[in-house]
């Protein structure tokens, strides 16, 4: 029993343990699969405030996690498969863990880059197919490379990619592109990134060596086409990670958790959501952070007068 659960540790995660762990409340964090978020997995950071010379994204995580521990949270590894909201407190099965029961809990699974869903492509990735240009660009120097997409993050990894590859092309299934126009100005004055517009993604093709090529459909044409490639980057966005949450929270149709407006609060009294599961737009590690902490407040105030548990003749947290 625990009177406050994070599940996630990406920055908002990592922001509502410190809060709650500073206000006593003695927070266990659950880690999952990634620890550390979304920043683990780029190199230099250089927008989030107070690093005049930017920090490595892993080493602000690392940070954040230890001035967590400094005030008390827990961390313990696992994975949420499913929980029970429908009375408090609330009840978590947590595959590594085992049961888990709290008063409140904060939401901060954050969101996974989409995949196209052609053959060969998962069985592709750290092959030749990645969904992360700061991870892997470096492994593709002086190659061929396609991004797939065409919004915002398409252009910024082509763009990204132009300083390995030697070319890259964006394939992108329309002709318009979703990007914004800064955006895409910057790419097209690239002179490393060529165009595939109007093409489908059918399949990766592979060989020994990983990734060769990618099946398109030419939509002008209806034609199938072979574009050669040494690696393949989807850029098609992101989904947020409700699917443990079976249906019991509000989300919009794409799976974003809906919080009140102004607020952490979801539609489950002593359930509050931060970071990317609850926003597709902003999606900045320091908005990210901001929620958290505004999650961490609201439940604090919210476990004032709500306390199911009598914790004063407690053993547990
Ligand atoms: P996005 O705007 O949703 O764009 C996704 C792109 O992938 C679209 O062009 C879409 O095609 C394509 N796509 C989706 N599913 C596909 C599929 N199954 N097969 C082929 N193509 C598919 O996602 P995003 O680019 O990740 O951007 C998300 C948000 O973050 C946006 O608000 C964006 O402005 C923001 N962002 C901003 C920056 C920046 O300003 N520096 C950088 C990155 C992201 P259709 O167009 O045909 O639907």
């Amino acid at each position: 029993m625990y009177k406050s659960i994070v599940i996630g540790t990406g920055p908002s995660g990592l922001t509502a343990a410190i809060y709650l762990a500073r206000a006593n409340l003695n927070p266990l964090v659950i880690e999952g699969p990634e620890p550390g978020g979304q920043l683990t997995t780029t190199t230099e950071v250089e927008n989030f405030p107070g690093f005049p010379e930017g920090i490595m994204g892993p080493e602000l995580m690392a940070n954040m996690r230890k001035q967590a521990e400094r005030f008390g949270a827990e961390f313990r590894t696992g994975w949420v498969n499913s929980v029970d909201l429908s009375e408090r407190p609330f009840k978590l099965q947590v595959e590594g863990i085992g049961e888990l029961v709290a008063e409140s809990l904060i939401i901060s699974t954050g969101a996974s880059a989409k995949l196209l869903g052609i053959p060969n492509e998962k069985e592709s990735i750290g092959r030749g197919v990645s969904t992360c240009a700061t991870c892997d660009g470096f492994f593709f120097r002086g190659k061929k490379i396609i991004v797939v997409g065409g919004g915002d993050s398409a252009m910024e990894e082509a763009n990204f990619l132009t300083r390995f590859a030697s070319e890259v092309t964006l394939v992108h299934r329309r002709e318009e592109l979703r990007a914004s126009k800064i955006m895409q100005d910057r790419a097209r004055e690239n002179e490393k990134v060529k165009w595939g517009l109007n093409r489908t993604p059918l399949e990766v093709l592979s060989g020994d060596k990983g990734v060769t090529g990618l099946k398109v459909k030419n939509n002008e044409t209806g034609e199938e086409e072979v574009l050669e490639t040494d690696g393949i980057f989807v850029a098609i966005g992101h989904r947020p990670n409700t699917a443990f949450l079976g249906g019991q929270i509000e989300t919009d149709e794409t799976g974003y958790i809906l919080v009140k407006p102004g607020s952490a609060m979801t539609n489950v009294e002593g359930v509050f959501a931060c970071g990317d599961v609850q926003d597709s737009k902003y999606r900045q590690a320091i908005t990210a952070a901001g929620s958290g902490c505004m999650a961490a407040l609201e439940c604090e105030k919210f476990l004032e007068g709500h306390m199911v548990h009598d914790w004063s003749v407690s053993l547990s947290k």
